[in-house]
C-alpha cells in the first residue's frame, strides 16, 4: 500500500519507505492511501480468531505485498505474544489491560511492531538505520525492548534526566547492544526539541538514515488498532453499544481506535480522556485548536500540548467537524480528580488504576451520564507498578513488583550525559 504525506508536499510512498522516513520530507505525517472495510463475516465470526489471525487481517492491506504472508504471520506471532484482557469493574464499566507486555506499558506492541518491519527492510540494506526517539517514560522502555538486537538498526534514546521514575530510567539504560541511552540536562521538551532539530539537519541527513520511532511512525501508529479489536471480540456477546475512553496524550492510539472503526468495526462513540493538557477538549468545545506548551502531571506520559496525531483524527473525518463531533467526545481531568478516581475505583471494586487509566474511567463516566445504556472500556495503558510514588501514595495497599520489572531492578544504568544539540550531532556522527 501507499502512503501521502498529510502536508499534500511529497510523493507518495511505500510501507516500506514510509517506516524507514518515518515522516515524509515535508514534514507532514504519513497516512494510508486508502482503508477498506473488512467483510462483515470478519466481525461476525470474530470470536473464533485468534489474536494473531485477527491482527493479521486488520494489518495486511496496509503493509501489502511488501513483505511475504508468512513474514507477517510470524512477525505478528512474535509481537502478540501476551494477553490484553477486557476486566469488568462495574455494570457496564471495564478496563482494557494493555499493561502485559515486557515493560508493561502499550506502548510495546507498537514499538516491537515497528522493530520486526524495520529489521526485515534493513536485511540485505548496507545502511544502518538510527532510530532516534525522545521520551518522557513509557516510549523509552519500549522501543529499547522492541528494538534490542536487531541487526542493521541502531537505537538512541533522549531522555530527561532525573525526569523518569527510577524503574522507566532502568528500562531504558540497562540494556547495552545496539540501544543507547542519551541523558539529557533539561526537560522532555528539550530533548524532542533535539530530536526534532536532528530531523531537518541537512548535514545529518546526508550521512545517515535516520527514523523516529514516535506514534508519527505508521508501524507504530497502525498496530494499535489491534487492542480495540481484541476488545470487541471480548465483549461483544453483551450485546450493547460499544464506547472507548482512551486516555490520550500524542492521540495515536485513539486514531488508531478510529481506523479499526473505518475497518468496520461497530463502535458507538469514542472519548478522548485527556490531565489538564486540554488543547483537544478545547477544540472539541470550541473548533479552534490552539497549541501550547505541556504542563507536568501525574499522568505524565500525556503531558502533551500539540498532539501529533490529531492531524490524522481530523483527515479521517475529512475535517469535519460536525462528523467528528458526532464519533468523538472530549473531556480533561486535574490531578486531584485523577486521585479521587483511583481511590474511588479501589474502594468500590477492588481495582488499581494507574493515573492514566484512571483518567479514561473519569471520561467514560462523564460520557455515560448521558447514556447510561452503553457498554463502556477504558483503556489501562500501564500497568500502576510503574507509578508506584503516585499510586502508593493513594492506595492503602503495596504493590508486587512483576517480574518483567524486577528483571530490570538490580541492572546497572548506562548512559551519556549531554547538554546541547551539538554534543547530540557530535555523537551520532562518530557512532
Ligand atoms: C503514551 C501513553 C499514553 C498516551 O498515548 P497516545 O497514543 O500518545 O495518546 C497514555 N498512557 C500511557 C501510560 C502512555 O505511555
Amino acid at each position: 500500500m501507499n502512503f501521502y504525506s498529510l502536508n499534500k508536499q511529497a510523493p507518495k510512498v511505500s510501507f516500506k519507505d514510509a517506516v524507514i522516513k518515518g515522516i515524509a520530507p515535508d514534514r507532514g505525517l504519513y497516512f494510508p492511501e486508502s482503508i477498506t472495510p473488512l467483510p462483515d463475516s470478519f466481525f461476525d465470526k470474530i470470536e473464533e480468531l485468534t489474536n494473531q489471525e485477527i491482527a493479521f487481517n486488520a494489518i495486511h492491506q496496509f503493509v501489502g505485498d511488501e513483505i511475504p504472508n508468512e513474514t507477517l504471520r510470524a512477525i505478528l506471532a512474535n509481537v502478540l505474544d501476551f494477553e490484553f484482557p477486557v476486566v469488568q469493574i462495574e455494570k457496564n464499566i471495564a478496563a482494557l489491560e494493555l499493561f502485559h507486555g515486557p515493560t508493561m506499558a502499550f506502548k510495546d506492541v507498537g514499538a516491537r511492531f515497528m522493530a520486526n518491519c524495520l529489521g526485515y527492510f534493513s536485511k540485505g540494506e548496507t545502511n544502518e538505520v538510527t532510530v532516534l526517539v525522545a521520551t518522557s517514560g513509557d516510549t523509552g522502555g519500549a522501543v529499547a525492548n522492541g528494538f534490542l538486537g536487531v541487526a542493521g538498526v541502531n537505537v538512541i534514546i533522549l531522555y530527561p534526566s532525573g525526569k523518569v521514575s527510577d524503574i522507566q530510567e532502568r528500562q531504558l539504560t540497562t540494556l547495552g547492544q545496539n540501544i543507547t541511552a542519551l541523558e539529557v540536562a533539561g526537560t522532555f521538551d528539550d530533548c524532542q526539541k533535539m530530536v526534532k532539530t536532528a530531523f531537518l539537519d541537512e548535514q545529518l541527513l546526508s550521512k545517515m538514515q535516520l527514523t523516529s520511532a514516535n506514534s508519527i511512525n505508521v508501524a507504530r501508529w497502525l498496530p494499535q488498532l489491534f487492542y480495540f479489536l481484541f476488545a470487541y471480540k471480548q465483549v461483544k456477546s453483551q450485546g450493547k453499544e460499544i464506547v472507548f475512553s482512551v486516555p490520550s496524550g500524542n492521540f495515536g492510539n485513539i486514531c488508531a481506535g478510529m481506523v479499526a472503526q473505518k475497518l468496520g468495526m461497530p463502535v458507538k462513540h469514542f472519548i478522548a480522556s485527556t490531565n489538564i493538557n486540554d488543547t483537544v477538549p478545547e477544540f472539541m468545545k470550541t473548533g479552534e485548536y490552539n497549541p501550547k506548551p505541556s504542563t507536568p502531571t501525574i499522568s505524565n506520559a500525556m503531558d502533551v500540548g500539540d498532539p501529533s496525531n490529531f492531524i490524522r483524527i481530523r483527515h479521517l473525518f475529512q475535517d469535519d467537524f460536525e462528523a467528528l463531533s458526532e464519533n468523538l467526545s472530549s473531556y480533561t481531568f486535574s490531578d486531584s480528580e485523577t486521585r479521587e478516581a483511583m481511590k474511588g475505583i479501589y474502594s468500590a471494586s477492588n481495582y488499581i488504576a494507574d493515573p492514566h487509566g484512571a483518567i479514561g474511567y473519569l471520561g467514560l463516566k462523564k460520557y455515560q451520564e448521558k447514556h447510561p445504556n452503553t457498554y463502556g472500556i477504558f483503556l489501562e495503558t500501564a500497568h500502576p507498578v510503574k507509578f508506584l510514588d503516585v499510586v502508593e501514595e493513594v492506595i492503602p495497599q503495596k504493590l508486587s513488583i512483576p517480574p518483567q520489572i524486577q528483571k530490570v531492578m538490580g541492572k546497572d544504568k548506562k548512559s551519556i550525559p549531554i547538554e546541547t544539540y551539538q554534543e547530540l550531532k557530535d555523537f551520532l556522527l562518530s557512532s
